[in-house]
């Protein structure tokens, strides 16, 4: 126990951490590509499939309707979760990537044209880069780049210069998923918004790592994935200020988004319906819920001392393996570590790492202009979540000292 934060009692809430790996306990360190999943968040899946299971929205039947609540349920903890100011400003979509789809398409339609500009950064995970790139293609506007330094901070001073009065929309990660990078959203809001330009913020690797409060931050849009925070995969969230949703358009049609259709003319429904065409995940949705009343119930500043420590402890013991650079020392950063290890390809580190249990992540973490920016193709990524413990650090470091051994 450390800093009033119980790790044996979390742990004991995720089931999957118990077993063994070739033989080995099993040190799981790769939650930023995806967490594992407490027992109240399984158990109000299935519960909801054994007991309260029907379509959403349409029946007039007692289960279609507890369905419905549960639906709705959940998408009030999202907005109590982002202190979102009205329930209507939370859209459920598949996850990230569906989400700032949804923008580039929606409202980017709509508010780019020839010769304008879309603002991103050197970190973006490939699913805030490509959809801009597609609207981009599709419109013949123009994909403004800001750098990051060798540290992989963002170049605040150059970000600043991009703008140009043919900038249309900021967005920016809040978190690098490859670095751990925490980038000062408050900040680019604000200048941002002195020009008139709104802002989309990709927030998969802040949710799971604190709170955010999309007030506080004033970005236009805000975009999260459920199984990064705990919940289940296939569910997702676009924050939207209600203001900016209401005119834009549909992004997909079908049913649920509609009020009437015709042959001749479709009206649609008003937020965030219009957005959520077709049938939803719906068990998701109460899975998301679940995980949010998970988190909420931690007390946010001991799990961010927990991960701090973990971060810090695993820096040291690393810093020591012969031949190891890490890649990413922003000051800001998350307790995400990413490593090359000398004459040595990140995939066979994660290999040997796999037989002694410990579970990375080695490749371009989907961010392969970052990889490009520090001259590598990969790296090896070791992401901490708030189940992890010094001894998941140990097991890396040893694994790592047998990497050393097989390659010399
Ligand atoms: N943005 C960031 C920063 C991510 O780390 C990820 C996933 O790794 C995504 C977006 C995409 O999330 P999803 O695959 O859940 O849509």
């Amino acid at each position: 126990m450390s800093g009033g934060f119980d790790v044996e009692r979390v742990r004991k809430d995720f089931p999957i951490l118990r077993q063994r790996i070739h033989g080995k306990p099993l040190a799981f360190l790769d939650s930023a590509a995806s967490a594992q999943k407490p027992t109240p968040v399984i158990e109000a899946m299935s519960r909801f499939y054994e007991s309260d299971y029907a379509n959403i929205h349409r029946g007039v039947y007692e289960l279609a309707e507890r369905a419905t609540l549960a639906f709705e349920g959940a998408r009030e903890k999202v907005r109590r979760f982002l202190n979102a100011g009205e329930a209507r400003e939370i859209v459920f979509v598949r996850g990230t990537t569906e989400a700032i789809n949804l923008v580039a398409q929606a409202w980017g339609r709509e508010h780019v044209a020839t010769g304008d500009e879309i603002l991103i950064t050197h970190m973006e995970h490939h699913s805030n880069i490509v959809p801009w790139q597609l609207l981009c293609q599709e419109k013949r506007a123009e994909l403004r780049v800001a750098p990051v330094d060798d540290r992989g901070a963002l170049r605040m001073d150059q970000f600043e210069k991009l703008f140009s009065p043919r900038t249309k929309i900021v967005a920016v990660t809040h978190v690098s998923n490859a670095l751990g990078t925490v980038n000062p959203v408050r900040e680019i809001v604000r200048l941002a918004h002195e020009r008139g330009v709104p802002v989309l913020v990709d927030g998969a690797q802040a949710v799971p790592h604190g709170r955010v409060d999309v007030r506080a931050l004033d970005c236009d849009f805000y975009a999260f994935s459920g199984h990064k925070v705990f919940g289940p995969s296939g569910i997702g969230v676009l924050y939207g200020k209600a203001g900016i949703l209401e005119r834009m358009p549909p992004y997909q049609g079908g049913g649920e988004m509609i009020l009437s259709v015709s042959f001749e003319e479709t009206a649609y429904k008003g937020i965030p319906y219009r957005f959520e065409a077709g049938t939803p995940d719906i068990a998701g949705a109460v899975g998301l819920g679940a995980a949010i009343d998970y988190v909420t119930a931690l007390d946010a500043g001991a799990v961010a001392a927990h991960e701090r420590e973990l971060l810090d402890h695993a820096t040291d013991r690393l810093s020591k393996v012969a031949g190891l650079r890490f890649i990413g020392t922003a000051p800001q950063r998350i307790a995400v570590v990413s490593f090359v290890l000398d004459g040595v390809h990140p995939h066979d580190v994660g290999t040997i790492l796999d037989r002694e249990g410990v579970a990375v992540r080695a490749g371009h973490h989907c961010a392969q202009p970052l990889m490009d920016r520090f001259g590598i193709p990969a790296t090896v990524r070791a992401s901490f979540a708030l189940y992890n413990t010094k001894a998941d650090v140990d097991a890396l470091v040893a694994g790592l000292h047998k990497v050393r051994e097989v390659f010399g």
